[in-house]
């Protein structure tokens, strides 16, 4: 595996928003997004077990877990939205969601970002940008320059939603003039490998409107942004205010069991189903669905969506402060508990600062990483059990460690 940091932290246990290396020294964590409702949720925790001891096996038949799990789910989302498919990553719910489009569109061009990632499968490391699949990118999928704040498509934060769409657009004209035709565009609709720029509401819908008169599906990538996390919404896509045909979720699901899914219309998932037939022997077993419906009730009993809005946005103004201190900070930005500082030093990207950065607030006990482009956006994404104490002791923790290497 890779690891973090320039020495790998090695975790022994964890609680909440805290994390304890094996010699007992406590971590904040400020980056996981995966334990959504806080590392070993006694809920969670009790679901799991509880579960593993009455019955698990696969999904050959019926068991009421993962029906009022698939009701309590779909309840969250546009009435259309009615359906969904568990599975157990974001990658398989990318795969499945890729293949729903080309079921659906009888068509298999697909258009993603230039600067993304959606999983490990062949099919969807087609989409990666860090590293070029053996043999090239494959001709049916194109790759659209990625929205950005202090970049942006076509050199201006004001246009770029009509940047974005002509990038759209081109893409669209290749897949036609090649025979492949559009299946799907699939973004993260929080852009959160990209480095999550700050875009208004509507900012997708002329990208959209480009690829649905193609007749082609809109994938909603939530893997990173869903579940509340953004404060302001459940989804990204509502935030961004579009309606996408699938969706796919993942990572907090579980709160760190795996188990991940999509959601479509009906009418998406009966076509795919009779063009692919699919079966997950893992998928939407007993324990997945009892961990993944403890995080939900978990998620509203703890008003975390709420939690995410308040403390993120407290958690933005200190950000904010620290960026009138420290000239490297050259953006702030964020959502909910989904925030970035961006640094630039002489008129560059300050990827090895935010590096040093990184390291630097490890070894004083705040956990956190870097994203973007040139990886010198500090990304925070902690549990959504953050509180404002956290929220101030990463700003001290960071304030001091910026003096130490900036
Ligand atoms: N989609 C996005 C946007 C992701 O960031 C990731 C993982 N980083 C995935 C999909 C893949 O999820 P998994 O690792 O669970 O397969």
């Amino acid at each position: 595996m890779t690891t973090f940091y320039r020495q790998p932290v090695h975790v022994a246990r964890g609680e909440g928003v805290w994390l304890w290396d094996r010699d007992g020294r406590r971590y904040l964590d400020c980056y996981n997004n995966v334990p959504h409702v806080g590392h070993c949720h006694p809920r969670v925790v009790e679901a799991i077990a509880s579960q593993a001891a009455t019955l698990n096996t696969h999904t050959r038949y019926v068991h009421d877990l993962i029906l009022d799990y698939g009701e309590a789910l779909t309840a969250k989302f546009a009435a259309e939205l009615e359906s969904m498919v568990m599975v157990c990553s974001g990658s398989e719910a990318n795969d499945v969601a890729l293949r729903m489009a080309q079921a659906m569109t009888g068509k298999t061009g697909i258009i993603g970002t230039d600067n993304t990632y959606h999983g490990n499968t062949a099919a969807v490391s087609q989409l990666n940008a860090s590293k070029v699949p053996v043999g090239g990118y494959l001709p049916h999928v194109r790759r659209v320059a990625a929205p950005d704040n202090l970049m942006p498509v076509g050199g201006d934060r004001a246009t770029q939603a009509k940047a974005f769409a002509e990038g759209v657009a081109r893409a669209v004209a290749e897949l036609e003039a090649s025979g492949h035709g559009v299946s799907a565009l699939i973004v993260c609709p929080y852009f959160a490998n990209e480095g999550f720029p700050t875009l208004e509401r509507g900012f997708l819908d002329p990208a959209i409107e480009i690829v649905r008169r193609a007749g082609g599906l809109v994938i909603a990538d939530e893997v990173q942004p869903g579940f509340g996390r953004i404060g302001s919404h459940w989804w990204g896509h509502q935030r961004l205010g579009f309606a996408p045909d699938i969706v796919t979720l993942g990572k907090p699901m579980g709160n760190g069991h795996p188990v991940a899914a999509v959601v479509t219309r009906h009418e998406i998932l009966t076509r795919f189903q009779e063009a692919f037939k699919y079966f997950n022997t893992f998928g939407g077993n007993p324990v997945s669905a009892a961990a993944a419906m403890a995080v939900l009730q978990v998620i509203e009993d703890e008003a975390l969506v709420e939690n995410a809005r308040d403390t993120g946005a407290y958690a933005l103004g200190l950000l904010e402060e620290l960026a009138a201190r420290h000239d490297v900070i050259a953006d702030v930005r964020g959502a909910g508990l989904f925030l970035g500082a961006e640094l630039w030093r002489d008129g560059k990207p300050a990827t090895a600062l935010c590096a040093a950065l990184v390291d630097e607030m490890r070894d004083r006990g705040v956990l956190l990483h870097s994203v973007g482009r040139h990886s010198n956006t500090v990304k925070l994404r902690p549990p959504c059990v953050f509180g404002r104490d956290n929220a101030d002791m990463l700003a001290e923790v960071m304030d001091a460690a910026l003096g130490a290497v900036a």
